[in-house]
């Protein structure tokens, strides 16, 4: 194959239209960017929403649970707009109750296609902006402050104007591009394995949980106890390795030495959490295509197995395969404070706390195929210097993004957690421009009343 690593081109300057101006850009839809717009719009100001796709939700789309709601002492964590959010999908059958989950604390089950409209519902209540099919690509710098952000979709190649930026991008792209330190995966660069999610209809649920209760023997569950398949119709199902090791020794190839089924919201549906492929770099799109091409050929294998050999699935067939090949972790940007797992483990309190979180470290390994999760017993907090990057004046980050280490992320990443830090750079943001001050002069007694005021969840300093 030819090589164009060496090779390039300088493109000549051009002078581009301006797309639209506003007081706070947020760049990507995912669950941390749409709570950032609603946020950032609530009190009048302009907002624009950049997505890359032609929908919004990022990973709230993709099949997964919500988790993270609870705390492991069973309290509701993540109240705010992410609650309102929840709200209005039950109203429409397309969200479950905050269940409690040995394994995962708590898990939120969605319906990924009615999170789409839903989302669009309240950001156009909102008055936000919405580009889909628009890509952010550069920034042009002003000192230390974004200028303009360059992006490019179906339309040509345009600028937005914008007071303040939020970087809700998933892989810190508006920091990195705007000079703001970014580290990547853990010391020797491993990223958490990416996976495409797929669903399977036509299952006998019923069945399968009457083998998880009466037979656990052969239908090993990782942590889970049988008799919480007995009490509850919808689960999250982790384990059943033995099954794994006989489809193997027949001959099927198994990316994944553990079962990961997620019920869905359908009768006999279930969301098959279990390609997976190992050193793929999600800011690449060379790697990125072979990571969907190689997780899109492991299906046909991975259908077989549950069809052949877990009970329950006999009848079932696939159903819908993920938009996209989900991405655990790439780049986390450097802010003022970078969380670390050991502030997880002593369930460390910081005064601006901005979000509090309970989710344990749940690394899944770069290098092989073991999965370690540690618990903290209850809560930590997330201050709000770790969405403020050190060197660039109007810019904050939110999400899978912040300020972290890889082990850190690993607690932070869940969704009901992205979604508070969302809203928590959301209403900084409102502040900046309201008060005209940078983010790291925003005065964080008064964004965490605001944020209270707002119904989100946040710990007394006293307590
Ligand atoms: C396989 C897998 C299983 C997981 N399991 C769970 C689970 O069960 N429950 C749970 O709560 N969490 C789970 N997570 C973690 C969780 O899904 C993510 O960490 C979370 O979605 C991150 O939210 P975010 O808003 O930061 O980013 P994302 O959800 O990734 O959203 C980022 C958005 O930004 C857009 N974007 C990116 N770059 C650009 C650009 N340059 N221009 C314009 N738009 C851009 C993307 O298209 C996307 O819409 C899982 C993740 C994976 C991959």
């Amino acid at each position: 194959m030819e090589k164009h690593e060496n090779r390039s081109i300088t493109e000549p300057a051009k002078t581009l239209p301006i797309r639209t101006e506003v007081d706070v850009a947020v760049i990507g839809a995912g669950p941390a960017g749409i709570m950032a717009a609603l946020a950032a719009a609530e009190e009048g100001l302009k907002v624009a929403l950049i997505e890359g796709r032609s929908f919004v939700g990022g990973n709230l789309t993709i099949g997964l649970p919500v988790l993270g709601f609870l705390s492991q002492k069973g309290k509701l964590i993540i109240k705010g707009l992410s609650e309102k959010l929840m709200e209005r999908l039950r109203a429409r059958g397309a969200a479950s109750a905050h269940q409690p989950c040995p394994l995962h604390v708590s898990l939120t089950l969605i319906d990924p296609e009615v999170v789409k409209s839903v989302a669009v519902e309240m950001l156009t209540e909102c008055k936000v902006e919405l580009l889909l099919h628009t890509m952010f690509s550069e920034v042009v710098m002003e000192g230390d402050r974004i200028k303009a952000l360059i992006v490019k979709g179906k339309s040509d190649r345009e600028a937005i104007l914008a007071k303040m930026v939020i970087d809700t991008t998933g892989d810190a792209e508006v920091a990195k591009r705007s000079g703001v330190p970014c580290k990547k995966g853990n010391e020797q660069g491993g990223m958490q394995p990416p996976t495409l999610m797929f669903s399977m209809e036509g299952a006998d649920t019923g069945r399968l949980r009457e083998c998880l209760v009466n037979d656990p023997e052969t239908y090993d569950c990782d942590f889970i106890p049988p008799d919480y398949f007995a009490k509850n119709p919808r689960f999250i199902l982790v384990g059943l390795r033995k099954l794994i090791a006989r489809a193997r020794a027949d001959g099927l190839v198994i990316p994944n030495d553990r079962t990961i089924l997620i019920s869905g919201l359908r009768e006999g549906e279930f969301w098959v959490n279990m390609t997976r492929v190992k050193g793929v770099d999600g800011t690449d799109a060379r790697s990125l295509t072979a990571g969907e091409i190689e997780t899109r050929g492991q299906i046909d294998d991975l259908c077989t197995y549950l069809v052949s050999y877990v009970p329950g699935f006999e009848q079932a067939r696939l159903a819908r395969v993920a938009p996209f090949l989900g991405i655990r972790e790439t780049r986390r940007m450097v802010g003022q404070y970078t969380l670390t797992g050991d502030d997880i483990r002593s369930c460390r309190r910081f005064d601006d706390a901005i979000a509090v979180a309970s989710y344990p470290i749940d690394l899944h390994s770069p290098d092989d195929d073991d999965c370690v999760r540690e618990w903290c017993g209850d809560c930590y907090d997330i201050p709000y210097r770790s969405l403020v990057p050190r060197n660039v004046s109007n810019l904050l980050v939110a999400g899978r993004c912040i300020s972290a280490t890889h082990e850190a992320l690993a607690s932070t990443r869940v969704m009901s957690t992205c979604m508070a830090l969302g809203e928590a750079a959301g209403r900084a943001a409102q502040l900046c421009v309201r008060e005209k001050v940078s983010p790291a002069d925003v005065d964080t007694h008064r964004l965490r009343k605001e944020l209270l005021a707002c119904g989100a969840y946040l710990r007394d300093l006293s307590e």
